[in-house]
């Protein structure tokens, strides 16, 4: 299975990436988490990336798309993959596109977390996380930087849901509720995809 969990910041990308990759036996990817590991670790490319998630901004595609595919082409992705805040622009999907197709592949499903607005910031602003024993801020949890985050993922993320739909690929999933109901949900959709695949793709109407 290779899928892509697609959503605002706060709809739960991270936690149900968790799950749901576990649950299929994939690895999770997210760009986020390895953006954030360099920036720790200090390498070249966490220093070229501090800049931008600091501002809530998007890191460039060229930097972004390149990572992607170093990490798609390690040995644990060869089984499929559940790829967590990527892609998030347009250019990022289409080179996604054509670097599974130089591989023979192409994604099977496309799940959108979907949660409202105000439920998001109320989320974020609340939102912790483990570091060295203590629970801490994200730099880019803030407030003003929230905002802007949402922002941009209105701007340049969220017409990846018609693009996807478009395909044939995408399933809204409603990310309100537990872990468990939001990942059963997810599950759901998973297991239709799979049946669509099996039937023969390209055939199947888009979805949603
Ligand atoms: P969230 O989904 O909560 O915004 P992420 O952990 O996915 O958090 O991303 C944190 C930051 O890392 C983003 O605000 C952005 O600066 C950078 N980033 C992550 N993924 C991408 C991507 N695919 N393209 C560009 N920048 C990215």
């Amino acid at each position: 299975m290779r899928a892509v969990l697609l959503g605002p910041p706060g709809a739960g990308k991270g936690t149900q990436a968790q799950v749901i990759a576990a649950q299929l036996g994939v690895p999770a990817i997210s760009t986020g988490d390895i953006f954030r590991a360099n920036v720790s670790g200090q390498t070249e490319l966490g220093r070229q990336a501090k800049v931008y998630m600091d501002a809530g901004d998007l890191v460039p595609d060229e930097i972004t798309v390149a990572m992607v595919k170093d990490r798609l082409a390690e040995p644990d992705a060869k089984v499929g993959f559940l790829l967590d805040g990527f892609p998030r622009t347009i250019t990022q999907a289409e080179q996604l596109r054509s670097s599974l197709a130089e591989l023979g592949s192409g994604l099977d499903c496309v799940l959108e977390l979907v949660v409202d607005e105000e439920e998001l910031v109320r989320r974020l602003s609340g939102r912790r996380m483990l570091v060295d024993g203590e629970w801490v801020q994200r730099d880019d949890d803030k407030p003003e930087t929230v905002r802007h985050r949402l922002h941009v993922y209105q701007e340049q993320t969220a017409p990846l849901s018609g693009f996807y739909e478009q395909e044939g690929l995408l399933a809204r999933i409603d990310a309100i509720g537990t872990v468990e109901e939001v990942s059963a949900r997810a599950q759901a959709a998973l297991r239709q995809a799979e049946k669509r695949d099996s039937a023969g793709q390209g055939d199947a109407p888009p979805a949603g």
